[in-house]
């Protein structure tokens, strides 16, 4: 393995700049624009944290390209993190959002979409009773409150950089076995020392240390993380912690949201989890805001048994758009014709999801991917990579494939990584 020569990597970093300022005038324009109606010149605020100067503008997308403001068109490896890990706009999502759109949107009513989506889930899944929420941020965050409600229990347990979304309790790290608020984490409700444990993946030991106190309510899990790079988990370790769950009387929540892209049933049915809760967002319904979360029938029991009807409309779990007809159509369109079995592929070692890390063997936890990080040069291989019509996912080195990808895409891509580290590595 040969080391980067910092100063090469800073002079390529300077040319690749210039490049993109030169590319994309038009998209510099709205930047600039933007600067007098948008807080930092941007609707939320981590698309300043794109490599280059400023996100570019897109005009539009279809399955695996997109095409900005300046008329360039791109392979899409970002898939809008995995909200269009469809492809962009399959036309069957399209019809059937246009139809709903037409027929009303929402109504806090069911629709017959969402028992069609219910038994679709539940044979994915093997989980009986669904819901529906709006993100899976917030399907996390009624998850775990529920998992709380029925084991009376105080905390929940993460592993060291996760990530489930914009959800409080989970937005904590561990540094010298002490938990705190993960680094960036911005005006944190209370330390979440009081409401998380957090162990690292991949150590059964730590895992059953932290369930011994018998107060936590919940795992809240990516089955494989996917969020400081991808991390699988060791033969065995997912039989051995979830009879732990068992043993300690917590509760398993799989997070599939991205690990969705391993098969169908994502980790759940690939790999025979059996999680007492699961949720799904982002990709469920092509990006259309929608997400779920299943649990088992003991589960269910429970929430029945405390929940009561005169105060469920007000007990932090809900939200007014929550399982609207749109969402559901959505996601009925793209269960029933795009996420079916013969969409799914592999690439590396999870599904259409593959990542590249900057250490000689693959890291087994969050705080050895964490470690391996290397914010200088990643910005790098983003720039050259978009300066070259491909665009990565940003803040890790993800690559995302939809059915809509092809074999060209992916050379195309391969081409472009081996000129960067080329250029990085030539005398
Ligand atoms: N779960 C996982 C595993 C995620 O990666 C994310 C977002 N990247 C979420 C939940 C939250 O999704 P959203 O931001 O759409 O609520």
């Amino acid at each position: 393995m040969s080391t980067i020569d910092r100063n090469r990597l800073r002079t390529l970093q300077k040319r690749e700049e210039f490049r993109f300022l030169a590319d994309h005038p038009k998209s510099a324009a709205l930047y600039q624009r933007a600067q007098s109606s948008l807080l930092g010149g941007v609707p939320m605020n981590w698309m300043k944290k794109w490599a280059g100067a400023f996100p570019i503008f897109v005009k539009s997308a279809k399955g695996a390209h997109f095409t900005d403001v300046d008329g360039r068109d791109y392979i899409d490896l970002c898939l809008g993190d995995t909200g269009a890990m469809t492809g962009h706009s399959p036309d069957v999502v399209a019809k059937a959002v246009g139809r709903r759109a037409k027929e009303g949107v929402t109504l806090m009513l069911p629709t017959e979409d969402a028992l069609w989506v219910g038994e679709d889930l539940q044979r994915r899944f093997g989980l009986p009773y669904w819901q529906f929420t709006l993100t899976a941020t917030d399907a996390n965050r009624f998850a775990i409150r529920i998992a709380r409600e029925i084991t009376q229990r105080p905390k929940i347990l993460v592993f060291h950089y996760c990530y489930h979304g914009t959800v409080d309790e989970s937005f904590a790290t561990i540094e010298n076995g002490v938990v705190g608020p993960r680094r960036g984490n911005i005006g944190p409700p209370v330390n979440p020392a009081e409401t998380t444990r957090v162990v690292e993946f991949n150590d059964l030991n730590a895992l059953e240390d932290a369930l011994k106190h018998h107060d936590v309510a919940c795992i809240l899990a990516e089955p494989a993380m996917t969020n400081v790079g991808i991390i699988l988990p060791y033969d065995g370790y997912w039989p051995a912690a979830r009879e732990l769950a068992r043993r300690y009387g917590s509760l398993l929540i799989a997070d599939e949201t991205h690990t969705i892209c391993a098969s169908p049933g994502g980790c759940t049915a690939a790999w025979k989890l059996a999680p007492d809760m699961l949720v799904f967002g982002k990709a469920i319904g092509s990006g259309i805001p929608g997400a779920t979360f299943g649990v088992s029938e003991e589960v269910g029991q429970r929430i029945s048994a405390r929940i009561h009807l005169e105060d469920c409309d007000v007990g932090g779990i809900g939200g007014t758009l929550a399982g609207n007809a749109l969402s559901l159509a959505a996601m009925r369109a793209t269960l029933e014709y795009i996420l079916t079995p013969a969409a799914f592929w592999n690439v590396i070692q999870l599904g259409a999801r593959a990542e590249y890390t900057f250490s000689p063997a693959p890291p087994r936890n969050g705080g050895e991917s964490a470690t391996a990080a290397d914010f200088e040069l990643e910005r790098f291989l983003h720039l050259y990579a978009l300066n070259r019509g491909v665009l990565l996912t940003p803040f890790h080195n993800m690559a995302l494939m939809s059915p809509a990808t092809t074999e060209s895409d992916i050379d195309a891509h391969t081409k472009i990584f081996a000129s960067a580290t080329s250029e990085l590595t030539s005398q």
